[in-house]
């Protein structure tokens, strides 16, 4: 059995052609199946499309979030609601092609892979989005811990194994291609083009995108603790040839009296503490965040397509 995921939020204007292309895409391979919606809180009719939609088809479910907790959230709500053999996560505003998923679907049954992930080689649209998640898979290519995740997002699919193991890292703070990735098993990739989003704009902001970057390279990356301590020590280094200077110059009497240099390197070391401390902080904040231990999400309501009751 394969159970897709894909998290909803605000889509009312692409849920149809969404339900249309990838049942007709899974049910060109598999007969047994079922696709978890999972509606992160939406404000439109997306979930009463979606119970339309769920009608006519049984193997729709839809896991109903109390509010919107964001998409990483809303795939481990979905993925934990998943019952099948093979699990698969897909965006559902048609930027991951559905028509990939048997190419995944052969791959892991007639290749032996465990886990095969999307790779963009190319997108379809030229904004400033799509150039900000170039500059993020390029700087964490560099800086990140795990190899072999660049220009792969959310989109895969995976054995059961490897799902149990993807949900048995209990962090908060979550950045799924990054865990994925970590947990190790045969790894594959299909190859693709990212289409444009079929309608509507896009529901991660800037602000969520640039949030879902720095939860990447925080919990995935040694480098933003290093830079602090690297930069730190070149600053003391300067400053101890710096601190001799001026006693040499104090001792054979030729120290200049200025105000300039004492105020920029006053400026200097303030600001370059603040960023430091703000670094600092949010490996606090982060720390914070797990010991909190809230749930990740709260589920509303879950339509497995049975009767009601
Ligand atoms: N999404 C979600 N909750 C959110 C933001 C987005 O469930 O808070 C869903 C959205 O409906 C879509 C997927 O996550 O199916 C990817 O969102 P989007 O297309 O905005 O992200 P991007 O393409 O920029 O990665
Ligand atoms: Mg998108």
């Amino acid at each position: 059995m394969l159970s897709l995921v894909i998290p909803i939020y605000n889509e009312e204007k692409l849920v149809d052609e969404l339900v249309k292309r990838t049942i007709s895409s899974i049910e060109s391979f598999i007969t047994d199946y079922e696709v978890i919606f999972v509606d992160d809180g939406s404000s439109d009719q997306s979930l009463k499309k979606i119970l339309a939609c769920q009608k006519n088809n049984g193997h729709i479910k839809i896991l109903s979030l109390s509010k919107n907790f964001g998409h990483q959230a809303a795939y481990t709500a979905g993925l934990e609601y998943s019952k099948g053999d093979l699990v698969a996560m897909m965006d559902g505003d048609l930027q991951d092609p559905p028509e990939l998923l048997a190419e995944m679907y052969r791959k892991i049954c007639e290749e032996e892979y465990d886990v095969v992930s999307g790779k963009r080689i190319g997108r379809k649209s030229k904004n400033s989005r799509d150039l900000y998640a170039v500059l993020f898979h390029l700087l964490f290519k560099h800086i990140g811990e795990i190899k072999n995740m660049e220009n792969s997002g959310n989109y895969s699919m995976m054995k059961r194994e490897a799902i149990d193991a993807l949900l048995s890292m209990k962090e908060k703070v979550r950045y799924l291609p990054g865990l994925r990735t970590f947990i190790g098993f045969r790894q594959g990739y299909v190859e693709f083009v990212r289409d444009d989003r079929y309608k509507g704009k896009p529901k991660m902001s800037i602000r969520k995108l640039f949030v879902l970057a720095a939860d990447a390279i925080f919990s995935f990356s040694r480098f933003p603790v290093r830079f602090c301590l690297i930069l730190g020590s070149i600053g003391a280094l300067v400053f101890m040839c710096a601190g001799i200077y001026v006693l040499i110059a104090k001792a054979y009497g030729f120290a200049v009296i200025g105000w300039s240099s004492t105020l920029l390197s006053i400026y200097f070391l303030g600001s370059i503490q603040l960023v430091f401390m703000g670094i600092l902080g949010e490996y606090v904040y982060r720390n914070y965040k797990e010991s909190q231990n809230r749930p990740l999400y709260f589920v509303k309501k879950f339509y497995d397509g049975g009767p009601e009751k």
